[in-house]
């Protein structure tokens, strides 16, 4: 006899452990599989998120944009350091200490909220059964009421550059270096590309950006784009634009990089070569012949906007169905999962996810960009306030960046909020809420906010799109 389950949820990342614990707090009996290894080949919860991903990429920013502040900034504060040195062992450490202290939270809430964790493969059966194969090679049966995939996504390779997790890289090996590369090279100016060569920019590598697109960040807004590629460059990150690489390859501890662009072919040597061109929807042994769930020509799981694979009582979430590759996407449709599956309303607004990139300046966006509402036709007004005329932003010494606001002509709703500056991750939460209850102009302009604060320059945005910005120059 199979053990019976109401809910069993494989893959414990950002979409399917919050799955889990919301079906588990919905009073379901739930269990939930996971087969993510570290490299020293412990099992952890957590996904990609927690041990490749947002986690570690996030804690090696914030120290290394420590490090970088206290060898150019602190000397304008009147702060002054002897000889500064980087300790990459202790900083890597304490990334390391990191991941282990949130990935072992994820196992005390499980337990907090009766989720039964399983450490090992998960297949999906026909007949909404689980096959969970164990560490030891063990197999045992869950039959479930509900089955919710969650498997995640990897990073795409490309076939002349062959991975070797040494040289050849991707965004996980490239959060666990042991020393900062004198040459880097990144191919991919995507938010990950770009979060990982300022990590080791700061740090002291040399770093080239290989991108094949003609444009910069594309995603984001026009104007906030721009200021990014400006500040970028000023960090000395060498950005290639139109740079398609066609090979790579190792030769005496060093990668030897073919790309084209416009001018022709080209050669670039580097020590490490980190390929962040994107992720794909992970699938491999998630599904036993006959289950009747569908993949989409891109390899995602087919699902309706309730997650529904269309497979009654089997669900996906995550960055294995369709939609941006983020952790609090992911989340958000596993608790609506969950919800669902206990009777209860539940949805996930797809119009209002913002997106953050975390370097520095910070960029974080909600909504349309100027680009897309033009595009669309509807007349738009725009405000810009700019974070050299913040006096919180002065006394942080952080004046670079902007917020941007485009609102709708006809009846003033927000369309879409902007940031590139200090903070920006964190402004954008009041852009979201706003967005969430389809705030117009007006609402921002007369919501009171903190002085002196950062916030402020959202408000002065606000202000600015009816040309009424009291600390900005209206244009
Ligand atoms: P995953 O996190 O990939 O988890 C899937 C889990 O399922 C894994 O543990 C996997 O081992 C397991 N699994 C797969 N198949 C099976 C199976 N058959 N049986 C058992 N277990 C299985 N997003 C953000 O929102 N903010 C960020 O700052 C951010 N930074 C990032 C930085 C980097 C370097 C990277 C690589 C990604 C980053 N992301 C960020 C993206 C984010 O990590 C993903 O969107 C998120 O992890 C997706 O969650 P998920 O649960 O769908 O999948
Ligand atoms: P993202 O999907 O946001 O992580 O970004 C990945 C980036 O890698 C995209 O902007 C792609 O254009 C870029 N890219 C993909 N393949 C190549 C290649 N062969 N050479 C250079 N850039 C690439």
């Amino acid at each position: 006899m199979s053990e019976l389950y109401d809910v069993v949820v494989i893959g414990a990342g950002p979409a399917g452990y919050p799955a889990a614990i919301r079906a588990g707090q919905n009073k379901l009996k739930v269990a939930c599989v996971d087969e993510w290894k570290n490299f020293d080949g412990t099992y952890a919860f957590g996904g990609t998120c927690l041990n490749a991903g947002c986690i570690p990429s996030k804690a090696l920013l914030e120290s290394s944009e420590l490090y970088q502040r206290a060898k150019d900034e602190f000397s304008l504060h009147g702060i002054k350091i002897g000889d500064l040195k980087l300790d990459l062992a202790t900083m890597q450490k304490r990334r390391a200490s990191i991941v282990k202290t949130m990935t072992g939270g994820i196992t005390a809430l499980f337990k907090a909220n009766g989720v039964v964790g399983y450490q090992g493969h998960g297949c999906l059966l026909p007949g909404n059964k689980v096959l969970v194969t164990g560490a030891d090679g063990a197999e045992k049966t869950l039959a479930a009421k509900h089955v919710v995939l969650a498997s995640g996504s990897v990073p795409v390779r490309l076939r002349n550059v062959p991975h070797d997790g040494k040289y050849i890289v991707d965004s996980w090996n490239a959060l666990e270096f042991d020393a900062v590369p004198a040459r880097l090279g990144v191919i991919g100016a995507g938010v990950i590309g770009l979060e990982l060569g300022s990590v080791w920019r700061r740090l002291g590598s040399e770093v080239t950006v290989l991108e094949a697109m003609e444009q910069f960040l594309p995603i984001a807004d026009g104007a906030i784009a721009k200021e990014a590629q400006r500040h970028f460059k000023k960090q000395g990150l060498d950005i290639k634009l139109g740079a398609k690489v066609s090979s790579a390859t190792v030769l005496a501890e060093a990668v030897d990089v073919v790309y084209a662009d416009a001018q022709g072919e080209h050669k670039l040597q580097v020590d490490k070569l980190v390929v962040a061109v994107g992720r794909r929807p992970f699938t491999e042994g998630l599904l036993a012949e006959g289950t009747g769930v569908r993949l989409d020509e891109r390899g995602f799981i087919q699902v309706d906007e309730h997650c529904s694979t269309g497979v009654p009582n089997v669900w996906a979430v995550g960055d294995v169905v369709r939609g941006p590759m983020l952790a609090h996407k992911g989340k958000e449709e596993g608790v609506m999962v969950a919800d669902l599956i206990s009777g209860h309303f539940a949805e996930v607004n797809y119009k209002v996810i913002p997106s953050v990139i975390y370097t520095a300046p910070e960029i974080a966006w909600v909504g349309q960009t100027e680009e897309q509402v033009k595009a669309s036709g509807r007349p738009y007004k725009v405000g810009t306030f700019p974070f050299s005329a913040s006096g919180r932003a002065r006394a942080m010494e952080a004046t670079q960046g902007l917020a941007k606001i485009v609102s709708a002509k006809d009846d003033d709703e927000v369309l879409g909020i902007h940031v590139i500056g200090p903070m920006a991750g964190e402004l954008i939460a009041e852009a979201v809420l706003a967005m969430e209850y389809s705030a117009s102009t007006e609402d921002i302009q007369r919501t009171i906010h903190a002085h002196p604060t950062l916030s402020e320059a959202i408000h002065e945005a606000a202000l600015a799109v009816d040309k009424k910005a009291i600390d900005g120059i209206n244009r």
